[in-house]
């Protein structure tokens, strides 16, 4: 499931492939994908102005536009989130995917447009398309991000402090919660909970500071490692988390329930949270 790294590869494709690109159309439209927006409602918006900015808060992508001709206000805020599965490829003229050009790293080719959701087209023949087999990913105009919190590449630890004090939650919930903090997700919570030691269970209210900091340290660390490695399924305990699976850095056994309302894998000895 996309988390904060696959979603900054999805917003470095487009950055890297169409920043500048006149868009000439928009196809595609599925309207359960689009809606409350109509087809007509993204030509009319977006049709003639161009991408001049890819930002990313957590989860949510979205790309400015430019004023038509040059004049005037700028367009729409186009937001392309990626549900549980959507990925984001750009093709060029003849239909193949370009180089660097699919956010899950796949292989230049032939694009096959069974899933595409949909599809901006620029007047160099490139198309941006959002692929999504599931149908969860979701494509809005001007999309509200007031609700997310700050994205969590963002935050230093005196504001990271600040948002795990509140309350008496499991802090695996806390770091889940994108109100709070925007892009973290079930495996890079295992993988940051793990690097540090803490319990997932454990309540934020009961954790040391010196836990606090280092967990910041481990999301930070996480962060960087799965956006140069991939994608967070590159983390060093994700392998492990199976039945059977041992702790890559201790070997006792991974112990496994649902924290947080999500299925959570965590070393039995050293993220006990009698002994952590
Ligand atoms: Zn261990």
């Amino acid at each position: 499931m996309p988390e904060l790294p696959e979603v900054d590869s999805a917003r470095a494709v487009i950055e890297r492939t169409v920043l500048g690109q006149r868009i000439v159309a928009i196809e595609d439209v599925d309207p359960y994908v689009c809606r409350p927006h109509t087809a007509e409602d993204f030509e009319s918006g977006l049709v003639g102005r161009r991408i001049v900015r890819v930002m990313r808060r957590g989860k949510q992508l979205w790309c400015e536009t430019s004023p038509l001709r040059g004049q005037g206000a700028p367009g729409p805020h186009l937001g392309l989130h990626l549900g549980m599965g959507g990925r984001i490829v750009v093709t060029d003229r003849s239909g193949r995917v370009v180089p660097d050009g699919d956010s899950t790293h796949g292989l230049a080719g032939e694009h096959q447009d069974r899933w595409d959701r949909c599809t901006v087209r620029f007047a160099n023949g490139m198309a941006l398309r959002l692929v999504d087999k599931r149908r969860l990913g979701r494509v809005r105009l001007d999309p509200d991000v007031a609700a997310l919190g700050p994205d969590a590449l963002d935050v230093d630890l005196r504001e990271f402090r600040r948002l795990l004090s509140r309350g008496t939650t499991s802090i695996k919930a806390r770091l889940l919660d994108q109100s709070v903090l925007a892009g973290i997700g079930n495996l890079l919570a295992d993988e940051m909970l793990w690097q540090s030691r803490i319990s997932p269970a454990k309540r934020v209210d009961q954790l040391q500071p010196t836990e606090v900091a280092a967990l910041h340290r481990a999301m930070r660390q996480a962060l960087r490692r799965s956006i140069a490695a991939g994608g967070s399924h590159t983390g060093r305990v994700i392998p492990a988390r199976h039945g059977g699976g041992t702790c890559p850095r201790c070997g006792a056994p991974m112990r496994h329930g649902t924290v947080g309302g999500r299925s959570t894998w965590w070393c039995e000895r050293e993220q006990d949270e009698q002994h952590g």
